[in-house]
């Protein structure tokens, strides 16, 4: 694999089609944001002739308008100015942490301990699934512009979250049986070789835990690079591992990181997904929508559609989080559920699978049911999916109807109600409220 970054980037053959601001804005905003690229992403999922619109092109290159004008001019001027290493380097991180880049405390929060020991890279929030942070996959075979990871790759250190803990991850899920399922993330696990993951995966499997009943592996690499399950030289080494899994009983979901349908078009993709089904796996599609990059119903039902072709299952809509560029990439509650519907009456009953439009925010997942008028009131209708406390999934929830509403913080309680019910609970305090969270990935 040929990867390419900020410093190499210009080696892109393909590289001449772009203006010269084009090419200034990728080094502005790249070195802000994470930037890497691949030769697969490159040459096969790139429209070449499709400039600057061409999705997986918005998908993996660094593009202006994802920093503030100001932002931009402040990094380009420094730039320009050679500025000293080391003062470039503050400046850039003072923008950075100014794009919150550990949404309410995703640092801090849900890290569990075992006989006093904190398990710096397991994040429990869901009484039944904990997620895992293997220390060797922080990082993805190519980056995406909207990625909420993105501390992890541009080096402040002190905001990673891993692990090489699973001795403990073991003890972990052996003492809490509400757990049923682990779910790796990253970064994306499936940058590991196949022995660093059979290194985590092992002990998991061979502890026996019975309330163990899913292992689910967060992972972009079918977009990114399809090869590790075709034809990289650990590649057979992966599915019988995948393989080993199943065999015990375990069931193994593969969530896979789809963002657009041209990334389920090449031979090694369709090769990729048959290979993971034949070992008994399955896998669970999810993906954020977002502007530039996929806010057509069109492409989700085609998306959709294309997914259950191939034998995969649509699991979530996300909305994208408030974090990094999301002024570049958000689009409103409505329109999000716009795009949903419409594509949702296109497909059928096995499609359905899916949900959504759904947000990750610090008090659980979110889903926006659909814009009601009740009692002469315009409202929305949300209902959690995942709740930090499961009592309120039961029931409904409703909020005032806000045209420009993207995030949960952006609603008030309908119906002249003080407060949402997941504010009345004293677990969630006031500034967690509900700026975003953690956890699972947009996919990985
Ligand atoms: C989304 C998420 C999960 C998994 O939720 P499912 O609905 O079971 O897919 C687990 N932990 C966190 C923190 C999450 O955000
Ligand atoms: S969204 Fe997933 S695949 Fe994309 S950069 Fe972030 S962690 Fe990697």
């Amino acid at each position: 694999m040929k990867s390419y970054n900020l410093n190499n980037f210009e080696e892109i053959t393909q590289i001449n089609k772009l203006s010269k601001e084009q090419i200034n804005a990728i080094k502005v905003v790249g070195n802000v944001l994470p930037f890497k690229a691949n030769s697969y992403v490159i040459d096969e999922l790139i429209d070449w002739n499709n400039i600057p619109n061409d999705p997986i092109f918005q998908l993996v290159f660094p593009q202006k308008g994802m920093l503030s004008d100001k932002n931009y001019k402040k990094v380009e001027n420094a730039l320009n100015s050679n500025l000293p290493k080391d003062e470039l380097r503050d400046l850039i991180n003072k923008i950075r942490y100014k794009l919150n880049p550990h949404p309410a405390g995703q640092k801090k929060d849900n890290i569990p301990e075992v006989d006093g020991i904190k398990l710096t890279g397991v994040q429990h929030k869901y009484d039944q699934t904990v997620l895992f942070f293997p220390n060797h996959g922080q990082t993805c075979h190519a980056y995406c512009t909207f990625c909420f990871r993105w501390p992890q790759f541009v080096g402040i250190d002190e905001l990673k979250f891993a692990s090489r803990e699973t001795d403990l991850l073991v003890k972990y899920v052996q003492q809490n049986k509400q757990i049923t399922d682990v779910l790796f993330t990253g970064g994306d696990p499936m940058v590991m070789s196949a022995k660093r993951l059979e290194a985590y995966i092992n002990p998991l499997i061979e502890a026996d835990i019975p309330n163990l009943r899913t292992i689910r592996i967060g992972s972009k690499s079918l977009s990114y690079w399809p090869y590790k399950f075709v034809s990289d030289k650990d590649s057979e080494a992966i599915l019988a591992l995948f393989k080993k899994v199943v065999d015990k009983g375990i069931h193994l979901s593969f969530m896979a990181h789809f963002n657009h349908p041209i990334e389920m078009k090449t031979d090694a993709v369709k090769k990729a997904v048959k290979n993971i089904l034949s070992t008994g796996a399955q896998i669970r599609t999810q993906s954020p929508i977002m502007r530039h990059i996929n806010d057509s119903s069109e492409v989700w039902e085609t998306m959709w559609k294309e997914q259950v072709r191939m034998g995969m299952i649509p699991y979530y809509m996300f909305l994208a989080r408030d974090t990094s560029a999301q002024d570049y990439f958000a689009v409103t509650l409505e329109r999000s559920l716009d795009i949903y519907n419409n594509a949702y009456k296109n497909i059928s009953g096995v499609v359905r699978t899916v949900r959504g439009p759904s947000m990750s925010a610090a008090p659980g997942k979110v889903q926006v049911l659909g814009i009601n008028e009740i009692n002469g009131e315009k409202v929305f209708v949300l209902k959690f999916l995942q709740a930090r406390n499961t009592n309120w999934l039961a029931q409904p929830f409703f909020a005032k109807y806000n045209k420009e509403a993207i995030w949960l913080d952006d609603l008030e309680p309908a119906f002249n109600e003080e407060k949402f019910v997941f504010e009345e609970d004293e677990f969630i305090s006031k500034e967690d409220k509900v700026k975003l969270i953690e956890g699972e990935k947009i996919y990985n």
